[in-house]
């Protein structure tokens, strides 16, 4: 799937973020103090080693960790049944003082539209990836949108999926304290690999806009 347009409108008021808590792409490209991996990207699986040819800023200032479709657990399905860990990512934290936390999602995610087959016989739910996206990005549009095509539903739950995800980011005290405090801005990207054209998430607009 390929978009030929340069804005994602979406509905208002479906997230509350904190205020400054997302970053400007100025202050991606030209951050104050660049240094090695000062940028976590959490990116779907199926993107490999992408977002690896971000046109600015130099390689080594990316650190790719990849989960299905970019998903993150909340802090509560962290205290759950024990299936979810938020460990990989605070460990990263630990090593790294990430001044930047992109989740990056793609238009052609092939787990988002497995997701939205209906549940094949059998199958198990390893990791509540599945449950996590339906009651997040899935249930936001079936309740709030009304889309004219399969592929324009596909296309809202992509873009309200990686939104949902810095929700669940935000969920885990160490980092909304880092959020709060600036010490790490966050970014919302889609990424369109056919154009090689991202689109990067304007809170102030409830509307991805392409850098
Ligand atoms: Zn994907």
């Amino acid at each position: 799937m390929s978009l030929v347009k340069t804005r994602v409108l979406l509905k208002a008021g479906l997230h509350h973020f904190p205020e400054n808590a997302f970053g400007s792409v100025a202050s991606l490209v030209n951050p104050a103090v660049s240094r090695a991996q000062d940028t976590l990207v959490i990116a779907c699986s199926e993107l490999g080693a992408a977002p690896d040819c971000i046109s600015f800023g130099n390689r080594n200032r990316f650190l790719v960790l990849q989960h299905l479709a970019a998903s993150i657990p909340s802090k509560s399905e962290c205290e759950g049944d024990g299936r979810h860990s938020f460990r990989k990512i605070e460990k990263e934290f630990e090593k790294h003082d990430f001044r930047q936390l992109i989740v990056c999602g793609h238009l052609s995610c092939g787990v988002i539209s497995h997701w939205l087959q209906p549940v094949p016989a059998g199958f198990v739910d390893v990791g509540g990836y599945r449950i996590r996206f339906e009651q997040g990005a899935r249930r936001i549009v079936e309740n709030n949108y009304s889309p004219g095509s399969a592929m324009k539903r596909l296309e809202l739950m992509i873009f309200e999926h990686v939104l949902c995800q810095i929700e669940n980011l935000l969920t885990h005290p160490f980092l909304s304290e880092r959020v709060r405090n600036g010490a790490t801005s966050l970014h919302g990207w889609v990424i369109d690999a056919d154009t090689a054209r991202v689109y990067s998430y304007r809170p102030t607009e409830s509307a991805y806009v392409i850098i």
